[in-house]
């Protein structure tokens, strides 16, 4: 039985609007490799977050992920680590594996939920290899409050530091900087399940240009203009009618995160008195869902089945930690870390409630209502 409220409800653009710049694309008989609608999304992009960044836009995150760690880390040849967070989604370490490196597990800050700079530099030390760079992670898309920490870290041992920033396009650090402004560059998802959702997409933002030149010759085979691969590429490049949906869904895209902020403001409101806390910054974020806290490992899992038995579909995201997931557990030469409390109670406690576009206050009420009988 599918769930009368389901955990994510895309918005996407009229079909009237896509099928106008669908025409578009077949009067220009550019259908991908860099057509101008691409390269209208990508300095689109660029712009949102500043004056001084650069776009090379991906068919996906998790290529555009293995493109940033090539790009900024170099091709690892199996030994060198990268410090990634084990509180994510898959994909980061898997890029790290991708990339050519070995994965050291980073715990979270247990107040702010985000990989703790104080664990990476006590890893630093303790890591059994040399260390190439650092995959920091932006939890669930929102803005780490102590990224210049993490920039100094990379800068004192002289490391890239490549943020997987996935949902948070939209997303604040603070009051003066963007989510995409930090580190050596950033990566963003357009995956219908993120805020800035188009189907399938992915973006790297960057400050450095000859970063983001090296990582569209990168996507495309690592074609010289000559058309010979004078770097180890792949396939990864966004086509035009994706990118056409990404116009439209940009021009939206301020009006329905603020809405969605609302929504969050709502549940923090009415669900603080039972001891659930929110994700700390996640006011001033692009909000795929609501990441709260529970008060215990059982309170969440109570919550959890209630829900479900109101017809709410509802996530504990990032629960399994990616240390735990069978891969992982499988092949544990390729991953350092030891034990990970932090982030172990934080899985155990964290709960994901459906946000949606224009969520009526119907859902509202019943989600609300579901979790308030756990009391
Ligand atoms: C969604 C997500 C990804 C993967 O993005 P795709 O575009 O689906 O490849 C990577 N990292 C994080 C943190 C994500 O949330």
């Amino acid at each position: 039985m599918s769930p009368d409220i389901p955990f994510i409800r895309p918005s996407l653009p009229e079909t009237a609007a896509v099928a106008a710049a669908y025409e578009r694309i077949v009067e220009a008989n550019w259908f991908t490799n860099f057509g101008p609608t691409e390269r209208e999304l990508a300095r689109l992009m660029a712009e949102a977050v500043g004056p001084h960044h650069h776009t090379s836009t991906f068919a996906n995150a998790t290529l555009a992920l293995v493109g940033a760690l090539s790009g900024a880390l170099g091709r690892g040849d199996g030994t060198r680590f990268v410090l990634v967070p084990s509180f994510t989604f898959a994909a980061g370490p898997q890029a790290v594996v991708w990339s050519g490196h070995r994965v050291a597990f980073v715990d979270v800050d247990p107040v702010t939920w985000q990989p703790d700079a104080a664990h990476a530099r006590a890893l630093l030390e303790t890591v059994p290899g040399e260390v190439a760079g650092i995959l920091l992670g932006n939890t669930l898309g929102v803005g780490n409050a102590a990224v210049a920490e993490w920039e100094r870290l990379a800068a004192d041992h002289d490391l890239p530091l490549v943020i997987d920033s996935a949902a948070g396009f939209g997303s604040w650090y603070d009051d003066e900087r963007r989510v995409g402004d930090a580190g050596t560059c950033e990566v963003f998802s357009l995956h219908v399940t993120k805020p800035f959702g188009i189907g399938e997409g992915g973006a790297v933002l960057s400050r450095d240009a000859e970063l983001v030149a090296w990582l569209d010759r990168f996507q495309n085979f690592g074609f010289s203009p000559g058309r010979e691969a004078e770097i180890l590429g792949l396939n990864g490049k966004l086509p035009e009618l994706s990118a056409a949906i990404g116009l439209l869904q940009l021009e939206r895209l301020e009006g329905r995160l603020a809405e969605r902020r609302r929504v969050l403001a709502t549940y923090v409101a009415e669900l603080a008195p039972l001891g659930l806390t929110p994700l700390p910054n996640s006011e001033r974020a692009a909000l795929g869902s609501a990441s709260l806290r529970a008060r215990d490992p059982g309170q969440r899992d109570q919550i959890l089945a209630a829900l479900t038995a109101a017809g709410v579909q509802a996530r504990a995201y990032y629960n399994p930690p990616v240390h735990r997931h069978p891969w992982f557990v499988e092949h544990d030469d390729v991953w350092a870390g030891g034990a990970l409390p932090a982030t172990e109670a934080l899985c155990s406690e964290v709960l994901s409630l459906p946000i949606h576009d224009e969520m009526s206050e119907a859902d509202l009420g019943r989600v609300i209502e579901a979790v308030q009988s756990c009391r």
